[in-house]
C-alpha cells in the first residue's frame, strides 16, 4: 500500500500518535509519505522574533497568510525545523526517514502569488509583495525513489519557485493532494484537530461520513474557514484520480486506522 498522510501544523494537532503508527505500518511493508504543516511553529517563531501574523480573508471568504519577504524566511525555518522533529520522531522509532526541501531537491515546484486581495468591511484592497504559491508540479521521481528504498519521506509545505530559485510557502493540503495523486497513491489523509468535516464544527455527532462528488455543494457549505481548503484539497485529489480521501483525526491512538476504518469523513468520487 503507497498512501500520503497530512499532519496538520495548527496548535492542538499532536504528531505522536502518527509517527508510531508510521513506523509500525512502513516496518510491515506499507509505503507512506508525511506531508505536514508549519502554522503553529510559523506563530511560535514570530512570536519569538517578534514578528506580527498578518492573516487576511479574501473576497470569496478563504483565509490566507500573508507572507512578506522577511515572513517567507521564518516560514521556511519554521517548516523545516517542524518537518525535522517529524523525521528525527520516525527515526527515534527505528523507521528511516528523510526530510525533503524544494531548494535541495525539486519535487514540487509553485507560480508565486505576488498580491492577496484582502476584504475588509466589505471592500477589497491589494497587498503586494507576497512570498507564498501555489503548486504546479510536483516530481514523483524523487519520492517514489525514496518510497521504494523503504524510507518515508517527510515534506514541509513548501515548493520552488523556478524563476526566483527559492521556496514559497504553499498550502500542505493541496501539495499533499498533488503528491498522492503524483505517487499514486491509494489513499489521501488528510488529518487535524477535529474528527472529520461536521456539518457543525462544534458537535462531534454531526461527523459527515461518508460523500462523494454529488454531494459537493453540501461540503462546501458546511466547510468554514481553513476546512474551506481542506475541501478543495481534497477535491483535486479525487479530480487526479486518487481513489480515496478521508479527512480524520490526528489526536487518536492509530489515527491511519482510525480514518481508514470509518471514523472519519471519507471521500470518493
Ligand atoms: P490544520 O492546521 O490541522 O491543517 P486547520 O486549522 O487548517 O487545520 O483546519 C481545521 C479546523 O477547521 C478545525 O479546527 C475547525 O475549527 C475548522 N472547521 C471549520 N469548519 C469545519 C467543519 N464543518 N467541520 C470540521 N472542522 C471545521
Amino acid at each position: 500500500m503507497i498512501g500520503v498522510v497530512k499532519i496538520g501544523g495548527a496548535s492542538g494537532n499532536v504528531i505522536d500518535p502518527l509517527l508510531d503508527e508510521i513506523a509500525r505500518r512502513t516496518a510491515a511493508g506499507e509505503r507512506w509519505i508525511v506531508v505536514h504543516g508549519a502554522s503553529g511553529a510559523m506563530n511560535d517563531l514570530c512570536a519569538e522574533r517578534g514578528v506580527e501574523i498578518r492573516m487576511v480573508t479574501s473576497p470569496s471568504g478563504y483565509k490566507s497568510r500573508f507572507v512578506g519577504a522577511k515572513e517567507r524566511e521564518l516560514f521556511r525555518e519554521a517548516a523545516l525545523s517542524y518537518g525535522a522533529r517529524i523525521a528525527a520522531g520516525l527515526s527515534s522509532r527505528g523507521a528511516s526517514a528523510r526530510q525533503f526541501d524544494p531548494e535541495a531537491v525539486n519535487y514540487a515546484e509553485a507560480k508565486r502569488k505576488d498580491f492577496l486581495r484582502e476584504c475588509v468591511n466589505g471592500r477589497t484592497r491589494i497587498l503586494r509583495g507576497n512570498y507564498s504559491g501555489t503548486v504546479t508540479k510536483v516530481d514523483a521521481a524523487f519520492l517514489s525513489d525514496a518510497l521504494a528504498g523503504g524510507i518515508v519521506p517527510v515534506v514541509p509545505p513548501l515548493a520552488s519557485d523556478q524563476e526566483l530559485k527559492i521556496s514559497l510557502n504553499v498550502d500542505g493540503d493541496r501539495l499533499a493532494a498533488g503528491i498522492a495523486a503524483a505517487v499514486k497513491a491509494e489513499a489521501l489523509i488528510i488529518l487535524s484537530n477535529v474528527p472529520g468535516l461536521m456539518r457543525n464544527a462544534e458537535d462531534s455527532s454531526t461527523l459527515i461520513k461518508n460523500a462523494s462528488f454529488a454531494d459537493w455543494d453540501i461540503l462546501e457549505h458546511y466547510a468554514q474557514g481553513s476546512m474551506k481548503r481542506k475541501v478543495v484539497a481534497c477535491r483535486e485529489a479525487l479530480e487526479s484520480l486518487v481513489p480515496k480521501v478521508y479527512i480524520a483525526d490526528g489526536r487518536v491512538k492509530d489515527p491511519i486506522a482510525n480514518a481508514l476504518g470509518g471514523n472519519s469523513t471519507c471521500l470518493v468520487r
